[in-house]
């Protein structure tokens, strides 16, 4: 079967054709950089970052494009959130854009995010969203004020509101225009906004000195690097409507063709509140977690298993109960992992075990089958853990297992977990030189030895072993399979 995504668009399951056969022209809008990402933002980039990696993996050739707001995203106040953080910092919108842009691809590296191919900013595109507003002013689609505002006439453009399902009809039907608006109707949007005295983001534009509106840059930069028509356009779900919906008239009633073809959208991440009761994470609430704070307590491949528990249009409400099963879980991979790799360089040749290549043949087509149907990455993981399993079992049954086997699991790994889910590091204890490689290979040679002590019957060398490394906080759990570790 081929790969199925969700459109949002039609709601419902199709199957994916890329306009270009081998070829993915993709764009995600990126976050508002005014302050540090959240756990929030981490679940929409993460998640996408895996339809990026597996549609890579499957072959295509991927060009993934993600903005970066920095400039006219204001808020329900109508204050722009850059500059409100300028003027408390002190400091120049361009400083603030610039420490928290910095500070995104910070935690998107820490979380093994890949970067988009292209991540241009709103405030260098300036002349395209012009260009792009001008296109709509001659075709009757917009309109210039007294005031020098220009906006979008959304009953100029039927088709608004297919994305959300929102008939105009239903929206704020005899919503009474603003008396210091100066739109024709309520629902029309800004697609450039004149600039007040004290607002020190301005450009010049055939209508005065302002600043675009925030939905426009989408469309400008969507179309400038991918094409008026392109393939797949991501996002989180709560900007489905205004933004995507403004996103779509403006780029359909400027460039006369359809916009994106497949629109995916991310579910979001929740926390639980004082009944708990489930809520949106957002600055505004003020429940949110950042990301750094978050890989203070947890390493990154555990927040990534975290947000790949859920499908990635599900909302995940984020507890330390949950991120402690992740733990667990992807410990349980990630143990097998350094096993496999730790039997590596004293491993048979011959044919010892090869029936498991049968095992690892048919967890490659459950993991396809999963990520084929909509980008399933909980399934994937399942099969995962299912795989680990079967490893476990192996490798402790006490009959010898090939290189070639050994090598086969690894590589398994290695693709679907590390390659494709991003939860298997490339570098594990033995083969690593970092500190933390250093240190985790230490800490697998004690319990390789303990092992070999308790094979000798020498318990008084096990157990000296296991307490020393509980002093140091490191607790170890003698399972059927194998002994397991980890840091208390
Ligand atoms: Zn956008």
């Amino acid at each position: 079967m081929a790969l199925q995504i969700y459109n949002v668009l039609h709601r419902e399951k199709q199957p994916f054709e890329p306009l270009h056969e081998g070829k993915v022209n993709m764009y995600v809008c990126g976050p508002t950089v005014y302050d540090h990402a959240h756990v929030g933002h981490a679940k929409t980039y993460v998640s996408f970052d895996v339809v990026v990696r597996y549609l890579r993996w499957r072959g295509y050739d991927v060009l993934y494009v993600q903005n970066l707001t920095d400039v006219g995203h204001l808020l329900d106040t109508g204050e722009d959130r850059v500059l409100k953080k300028a003027r408390q910092a002190q400091a120049l919108p361009m400083q603030i854009v610039e420490t928290y842009a910095r500070s995104y691809f910070e935690d998107m590296d820490a979380l093994g995010v890949v970067r988009p191919d292209i991540s241009p900013r709103a405030s260098c595109h300036i002349p395209d969203q012009i260009k792009m507003i001008q296109t709509l002013i001659e075709k009757g689609h917009a309109y210039v004020t007294e005031q020098g505002n220009v906006y979008f006439d959304v009953y100029s453009w039927p088709e608004y509101g297919k994305l959300s399902n929102r008939r105009l009809d239903d929206q704020e039907a005899g919503a009474r225009v603003d008396v210091r608006d100066d739109k024709r109707h309520a629902e029309d949007f800004a697609l450039w906004k004149a600039a007040e005295p004290e607002h020190i983001l301005r450009w010049d534009s055939p209508w005065g000195e302002g600043y675009p509106g925030w939905h426009i840059e989408c469309s400008a930069m969507a179309t400038k690097y991918l094409g008026p028509t392109f393939d797949i356009h991501g996002g989180g779900v709560d900007n489905i409507f205004p933004h995507n919906e403004c996103e779509i008239a403006q780029s359909e009633a400027a460039n006369g063709v359809p916009f994106a073809r497949y629109w995916m959208l991310v579910g979001s991440l929740t926390v639980p509140d004082e009944f708990g009761i489930p809520v949106k994470m957002s600055k505004s609430l003020g429940n949110f977690y950042t990301i750094k704070d978050a890989l203070k307590l947890h390493r990154p491949e555990v927040l990534r298993t975290f947000i790949l528990t859920s499908h990635y249009r599900n909302p995940i409400v984020f507890s330390e109960e949950a991120l402690d099963s992740a733990r667990k879980g992807w410990e349980r991979i990630y143990g097998a992992v350094r096993l496999v790799r730790s039997k590596l360089n004293n491993a048979p040749s011959g044919e010892a075990g090869n029936a498991f290549l049968d095992v690892l043949t048919q967890a490659r087509q459950r993991f396809v089958e999963a990520m084929d149907d909509d980008f399933n990455a909980p399934g994937g993981l399942a099969m995962l853990y299912d795989l680990t399993r079967e490893v476990n079992t192996l490798l402790n049954s006490g009959q010898p297992v090939s290189k070639t086997v050994l090598e086969a699991i690894d590589a398994t790994y290695r693709e679907l977990g590390g390659a494709v889910l991003g939860i298997v590091p490339e570098e594990t204890a033995v083969a690593g030189t970092g500190n933390a490689e250093r240190e985790e290979g230490l800490i697998q040679m004690l319990v390789d030895l303990r092992a070999q002590a308790r094979a000798e019957r020498d318990f008084g060398t096990a157990d000296r072993i296991r307490a020393r490394l509980a002093e140091l906080g490191i607790a170890l759990e003698d399972r059927p399979d194998g002994t397991v570790w980890r840091v208390d």
